[in-house]
């Protein structure tokens, strides 16, 4: 899994990562390039979330119960829509610049 640094624009493993702090939703990890700190948006993690236990659940009353097929395969069909919209746009967040930044002192573009 590769992510790309919302201040350098560097690419990096997640393998690389020294520093992380926070729990759950709300982590954040430490750029190994400009020692900037990185976040999820906290609103995708929870539609993503919400998206797939609405979907698993809806699919699991839509197999044992027959009759209600109208109402669990649009919410499935929605919660598929809703993980894979949050996932194209959950890029990481700037959350904090890094104390020593070279690109805010010298070579702005
Ligand atoms: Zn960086």
């Amino acid at each position: 899994m590769s992510l790309q640094c919302a201040h350098c624009y560097k690419s990096f493993s997640i393998a690389k990562v020294a520093d992380s702090r926070g729990k759950g939703l709300s982590v954040e990890v430490q750029c190994p390039h400009c020692a900037a700190w990185l976040g999820h948006n906290k609103f995708l993690s929870f539609a993503k979330m919400i998206g797939f236990y609405g979907g698993v659940t809806a699919a699991a009353i839509g197999y044992f119960a027959e009759d209600v097929t109208f109402i669990t395969t649009p919410v499935v069909i929605l919660a598929v829509i809703m993980i894979g919209l949050s996932h194209i746009m959950d890029h990481l967040q700037l959350v904090e610049s890094p104390e020593n930044d070279p690109t805010t002192e010298t070579n702005v573009k």
